[in-house]
């Protein structure tokens, strides 16, 4: 019999106060009572479909039902025969619009909470030495992945459990892309993506790091090597900005720099050589997760942060977890607010920033309401540092140039679901062909794309 509670089990945390001057994981995790008690909410639906909502078509109700009998090593081995990378996507999947969004107990309540679970299986697993590192016999075939996110990694390890011989070439000094670069220790802690990586490298995935593609070495020069085919995972990390005036003040960031200089480079421990500014008032423009990230990590660096943003609280692209996480942390929303001109002082650092105050107008080509400016309506508001979060593009470096090789009009590679590109053997995936995306969106492109690929070696 079900357990029909009809609210998820909550999540232990950490409480708001005490954890917006910290940079620990926010969310604690399940214990193995806690976890069985959510399982055991699974109803094992015929037509599972949760499982049609999960890009990399995990077999759920399996993995639940093992839980639930308390077999966990019976519920890591379902999972990660899935999955390469469990205890990331349990923790940053937004799992809401993903599987827990079919899952048929929405209609009476919550959704079983997939997610959750799925990362107390990950995390036991590791805390009892249990892996699912096997692989098939080396069948002699080469290929190259350019980039170590979550779609490179994903393509690497299913090439590897295949017998491939799989080098992944990263242009940074460490592997992981987004998930090391970008999401805050607080919300994925970077010893977990080094356990997942390690993983991958014992199923023998080898990893070259700084290794710039399109500068080190060109796509052609990889299959002069003896790679037989090419998975472009190079990611979407070129960041956008506003074309305003004062944006080259010194105190500007993107939030791609912000963050990448917070998490990477470790700038918030007080020993790190990577400098970075500890400002006092710090706006963040833009209202999307990563906006949230850099303004939650801007917090916990001491300051006080405003998200400013153009559109009302209903059109934040933010997860509303999100939201409401840094808000409860103390992050003031600016909204229906935008910036027009950012001013600095006589050393050139930024001193203030001024707005202008909008409302919404009829909905744009998005379906939603377009902000227009109330005129006269300007102020300024002193900070020391602006972050602007507006999106970012894929940066074509590494395929530039490559003989017959079809881009997008915003400069993504040109590629199909499977990842099949305008070249035979070349194949791409995630945010690199898409841009800027999810997780576990790119974790399915690139489980997609090693199917091709294994499909294109073995028709040769
Ligand atoms: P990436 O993760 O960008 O990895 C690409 C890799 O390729 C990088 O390591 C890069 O260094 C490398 N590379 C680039 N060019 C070259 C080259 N020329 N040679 C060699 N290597 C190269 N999604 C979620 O689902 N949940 C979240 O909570 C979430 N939070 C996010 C927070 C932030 C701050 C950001 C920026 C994104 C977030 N996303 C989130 C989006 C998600 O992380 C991305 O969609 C995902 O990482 C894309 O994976 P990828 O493998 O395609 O690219
Ligand atoms: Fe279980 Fe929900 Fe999936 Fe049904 S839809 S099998 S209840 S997780």
């Amino acid at each position: 019999m079900a357990n029909l509670q009809t609210t998820k089990t909550p999540m232990p945390e950490q409480e708001a106060n005490v954890r917006n001057g910290n940079f620990l994981e926010v969310a604690l995790g399940y214990t193995l009572e806690q976890a069985q008690n959510e399982a055991q909410r699974c109803l094992n639906c015929k037509n599972k479909p949760c499982v049609s909502g999960c890009p990399v078509g995990i077999p759920i109700p399996d993995f639940l039902a093992k839980v639930a009998e308390g077999d966990i090593a019976a519920a890591y081995g379902i999972l990660s025969n899935a999955n390469a990378l469990p205890a990331i996507s349990g923790r940053v999947c937004p799992q809401e619009s993903q599987c827990e969004g079919k899952c048929v107990r929405c209609n009476k309540g919550d959704s079983v909470g997939i997610g959750r679970v799925e990362r107390f299986v990950a995390d036991w697993a590791a805390e009892n030495g249990v892996s699912n590192v096997a692989t098939a016999p080396k069948n002699g075939h080469k290929v190259a992945v350019i980039g170590s996110g979550p779609a490179g990694l994903t393509c690497a390890g299913e090439l590897a459990r295949m017998g491939y011989a799989v080098t992944v070439f990263e242009a940074f000094h460490t592997p992981g892309g987004v998930l090391s670069y970008g999401i805050p220790e607080f919300r994925l802690p970077k010893a977990i993506v080094k356990r997942e990586v390690a993983n991958l490298e014992k199923m023998g995935v080898e990893i070259q790091l700084n290794m710039v593609i399109g500068k080190v070495l060109t796509i052609t020069e990889l299959f002069d090597m003896g790679f037989e085919a090419v998975f472009i995972g190079s990611g979407a990390g070129l960041p956008m900005f506003m074309k305003i005036p004062g944006e080259s003040l010194v105190g500007v960031y993107s939030a791609n720099e912000y963050l990448t200089r917070i998490n990477l480079m470790k700038a918030y421990k007080p020993d790190s050589d990577t400098p970075v500014l500890h400002n006092k008032k710090v706006a963040v423009v833009g209202g999307g997760n990563v906006a949230m990230d850099a303004a939650r990590c801007a917090k916990r660096m001491g300051a006080e942060v405003h998200i400013v943003y153009r559109r009302g609280e209903e059109e934040l692209p933010a997860r509303l977890e999100e939201i409401h996480h840094a808000k409860e942390e103390g992050i003031i929303f600016d909204l229906l607010t935008n910036p027009v001109c950012i001013e600095g002082d006589e050393k050139g650092c930024v001193s203030s920033i001024t707005c202008i105050r909008m409302e919404l107008g009829e909905p744009d080509a998005s379906g939603r309401r377009r902000p227009v400016e109330i005129p006269g309506s300007e102020f300024k508001m002193e900070v020391d540092a602006v972050i602007m979060s507006l999106g970012t593009q894929p940066n074509p470096m590494s395929y530039d140039g490559t003989p017959g090789l079809e881009k997008t009009r915003k400069g993504c590679v040109q590629a199909d679901d499977h990842g099949h590109t305008s070249c035979d053997n070349i194949f791409a995936g995630g945010d690199a062909a898409t841009g800027a995306a999810t997780v576990i969106l790119a974790m399915g492109a690139g489980k997609s794309a090693a199917k091709s690929i294994d499909a294109y070696i073995k028709s040769k």
